[in-house]
């Protein structure tokens, strides 16, 4: 069994009345099945509505089954013995970096994980030091929050989750409020923490550009899983990407559209270097 394993999940948000009888009820996540190994960068992809975040907060038992399993290292999040267990196993970085940072020193916030876990206090500073490095943070240690960026207080807020030594990290559209410089520290630090630190990461984006790095790519649609695969599986079936309201990459749609009108470009292209390597292939063709 993988790092996160997911079956059959259905979750259902029931809404009541002010008496407290049933309005309606929305399906947000409808039979999903994951399996994610440990040390795996998986994204999962999705317009707005079709079922990411109800998804996610499974992942640490924010939410539980209405129907299925959920198991975080082997542990059912049904278990509420395992509730630590998992919180610890699993850590999970939202969209607002603003609602995440409490400390109003930088060094002082990344330490309060591991301090409310009990960790003694020479290593709290170990790993304070450790994991504000490993996202590119450390000279901003002495910082009040507030005079950072948007895109390095996330940082801030992935080194506090990195700080409890998780073996998973969620990252729920951490991008979705920062501009592309932001955006781009915080992808950089991301990988970082799965390329060098070997950190399992499920990455939730509405920006294609952001998951041509990861292993594999889940794409939502209604609650259920659309399509799966590696990113250049998922990047080939441009028309189906956009029935699913989902923004291709321009260089993508380019070499799609070439490819349309006969170029001898190779289908999923995903980045400019790619692309300009396939038109200098399909130029000598011509
Ligand atoms: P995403 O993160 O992909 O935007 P969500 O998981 O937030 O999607 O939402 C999935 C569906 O569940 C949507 O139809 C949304 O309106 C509904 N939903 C989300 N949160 C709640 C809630 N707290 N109560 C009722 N319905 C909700
Ligand atoms: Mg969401």
């Amino acid at each position: 069994m993988g790092i996160i394993k997911v079956k059959d999940l259905i979750f259902e948000y029931i809404r009541r009345d002010e008496e407290g009888n049933v309005e309606g009820i929305t399906t947000a996540v409808d039979d999903v099945n994951l399996d994610i190994n440990q040390g795996d960068f998986v994204s999962i992809l999705g317009h707005n509505g079709s079922g990411k975040s109800t998804l996610a907060k499974h992942l640490n038992a924010i939410l539980y089954p209405t129907e299925g399993t959920v198991w975080v290292d082997g542990k059912d999040t049904k278990n509420d013995e395992y509730l630590w267990d998992i919180r610890q196993t699993a850590g999970m970085v939202f969209q607002n970096p603003d609602n995440q940072i409490i400390g109003q020193v930088v060094e002082e916030d990344v330490g309060f994980g591991p301090e409310n876990m009990g960790v003694p206090t020479a290593e709290i500073w170990a790993r304070v030091e450790e994991s504000l490095k490993a996202v590119g943070m450390y000279e901003f240690r002495k910082y009040s929050p507030n005079k950072l960026s948007g895109g390095q207080k996330q940082r801030v807020s992935i080194a506090g989750v990195i700080a409890m030594h998780p073996k998973c990290i969620i990252l729920d559209e951490p991008t979705a409020m920062l501009d592309p410089k932001g955006r781009r520290e915080v992808i950089r630090a991301v990988r970082a923490l799965n390329d060098v630190e070997k950190i399992t990461v499920i990455l939730i984006t509405h920006y294609m550009e952001e998951v041509i790095y990861s292993d594999r790519v889940y794409v939502m649609d209604k609650g259920k899983v659309a399509l799966q695969g590696t990113p250049r599986e998922i990047f080939s079936q441009v028309e189906r990407l956009r029935e699913l309201r989902l923004d291709v990459p321009q260089v993508t749609l380019l070499a799609h559209e070439l490819r349309k009108e006969g170029f001898p470009i190779p289908a999923g292209i995903l980045t400019k270097e790619e692309f300009a390597d396939a038109l200098d292939e399909s130029i000598k063709e011509i």
